[in-house]
């Protein structure tokens, strides 16, 4: 036993010179090599969850949920490793020789970034995060269905006390938000988001009342039959001319469409179909070919880095929502694919014009799903949630009196209120499935930033909405690859929208986006406070 003890210590010693007298090449040689492995276990994780999602037997639900836990717990330790905390330390200096914006010192840079914040999150915290999150989802699961808030009344509670306690491993924070804020999109606060909000919802309502004040569009052509493998073949068709590649991607049936990555070779993507509805297999195909084309995008000398994927996840609902929203519900989109579209449903969308169905694909109305709700009211679903996070934190409301602050803010805002909780606050898993808090917040700003990249590519590219209007988006991938996917995660947002679009996160351009659409759409009055920019 003590000769064991002495040769691994001798073994210690000799890794210890061996890795002292190592050459900065050679420390960075091993600092991708062991980032390599804690990919490879996230990516075989990805790849076990994308399975469970879509063609696992039920049978294996409680034994993948242990793979699963394994995968990641193994990911964890290699992540908060001191090893590589050491060799990151000794890579400090080396990156002062290094350009700031060359994939070594940006490696460098974020795998630190990673790490020091892997490390300050007790494993014991992680495990009993997980176990909560498991539990409460498993509750939700039914408690949904059985309109019971009750039952999920205590997970809840849980899952907020879990973000409080969260939060404290970051502090000293301006507020209690930030941390869980931060984790998600990097560089943003409570108070920058509130200011975002404020602005975006004072300039939102009277659009809402000034719509809803106009009759209705009528949407029944969207709602013939529509069979689903024709549905998920247009869908995939449409995706692929958008610069989705099959070689690199595939498209399969789920329940609650997501996207899946375990290389920038396999980045795969899921849709659900509703026979008797067009749009939402179409344009949850089109959201997840956003995220799935950004991340087959990356330059491939990142893959298998942490610089490998998307830069936060508000920038990554950028290319979902610019994709299924500012392209995907445009015009010149549909000019292109609407013809094709009428040949596939001949019988349900035969004697619907290109305008009629235009019109209906892009429905404003007050109503209580976020997910199924447009572009315009949307943000208003996720302002109001983003609300009541802070509050729960802020412990300004308590979790039993979550269901009716709901409702009072839902008439506010949105001016329709659910009359249950399965409608209300039960309707999203997020606060159902982790710490209650930094969930929101990514959907909104991924709007708003969608529409600034857009309108920084189109004065690169005028021409992008012809060349749409003929099936050609070459020229928008090209400029979106060029400024933004290629650098995957080297740079936080706020610096990358700088690079991409000369300004960091600005409400402007998308205000001008909806109110020259929706203005257009309902024939609204064009002048009003707020920006006059137009795209
Ligand atoms: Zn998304």
């Amino acid at each position: 036993m003590v000769e064991e003890t002495e040769q691994s210590d001798i073994q210690k010693a000799v890794e210890a010179k061996r890795t002292k007298a190592a050459s900065p090449e050679q420390k960075l040689a091993e600092l991708k090599r062991r980032l390599l492995e804690i990919s490879g276990l996230t990516a075989a994780g990805s790849l076990l969850s994308w399975d469970q999602a879509t063609y696992m037997p039920k049978g294996g639900g409680a034994t993948r949920g242990r793979h699963l836990a394994l995968l990641s717990a193994l990911a964890h330790e290699k992540s908060i490793d001191p090893a590589l905390g050491k060799l990151l330390d000794d890579l400090l200096p080396y990156t002062d020789t290094l350009a700031y914006d060359s994939d070594e010192a940006s490696l460098i840079r974020v795998a630190r970034r990673d790490f020091e914040r892997a490390r300050k999150v007790p494993a014991g915290f992680t495990a009993r995060a997980s176990a909560a999150a498991a539990a409460s989802y498993d509750a939700w699961v039914c408690a949904r269905p059985q309109n019971d808030f009750a039952a999920m009344r205590p997970h809840l509670e849980e899952a907020v006390e879990l973000a409080r306690e969260y939060a404290e491993f970051f502090a000293p924070y301006e507020h209690i938000a930030d941390p869980l804020i931060e984790a998600a999109e990097e560089g943003m606060t409570a108070a920058r988001v509130r200011t975002l909000f404020s602005e975006l919802r004072r300039e939102l309502l009277p659009i809402v009342q000034a719509i809803c004040d106009q009759p209705a569009p009528d949407d029944s052509c969207l709602k013939g039959y529509f069979a689903e493998t024709a549905q998920l073949d247009f869908s995939l068709r449409a995706a692929r001319s958008i610069g989705y590649d099959t070689d690199r991607g595939r498209l399969d049936k789920t329940r609650h469409p997501f996207t899946s990555k375990t290389s920038s070779g396999d980045v795969r993507i899921t849709a659900r179909a509703n026979e008797n509805h067009f749009g939402d297999a179409f344009f949850s195909a089109l959201h997840e070919a956003g995220h799935a084309i950004y991340e087959q995008s990356v330059a491939p000398a990142l893959d298998g880095t942490p610089l490998g994927s998307g830069a936060s996840a508000g920038v990554h609902e950028s290319q979902s929502r610019l994709w299924e929203n500012l392209i995907g519900r445009s015009l010149v989109f549909w000019e292109h694919f609407y013809p094709l579209l009428r040949d596939t449903f001949p019988n349900a969308l035969g004697s619907t014009s290109l305008e009629t169905f235009y019109r209906a694909v892009n429905k404003v109305e007050r109503s209580l799903i976020r997910t199924d709700a447009d572009e315009v009211t949307y943000n208003l679903h996720i302002m109001m949630r983003f609300g009541l996070e802070l509050d729960l934190l802020e412990g300004r409301i308590e979790v039993k009196d979550l269901p009716e602050a709901w409702r009072a803010r839902m008439q506010e805002d949105v001016g329709i209120a659910p009359k249950d909780d399965r409608d209300g606050c039960l309707q999203d898993v997020h606060w159902y499935c982790g710490m209650a808090g930094g969930a929101f917040q990514s959907y909104t700003i991924g709007n708003i930033l969608s529409a600034q990249l857009y309108q920084a590519a189109l004065e690169a590219a005028p021409d992008i909405p012809r060349e749409i209007a003929r099936g050609d988006f070459g020229a928008l991938y090209g400029w979106l690859r060029e400024n933004l996917y290629r650098h995957g995660r080297k740079f936080k947002p706020d610096e990358l929208m700088i690079r991409a679009a000369g300004a960091p996160l600005s409400v402007a351009p998308y205000i001008a986006y909806l109110r020259k659409k929706y203005g257009e759409l309902y024939a609204l009055p064009q002048s009003g406070q707020g920006s006059k920019d137009s795209i």
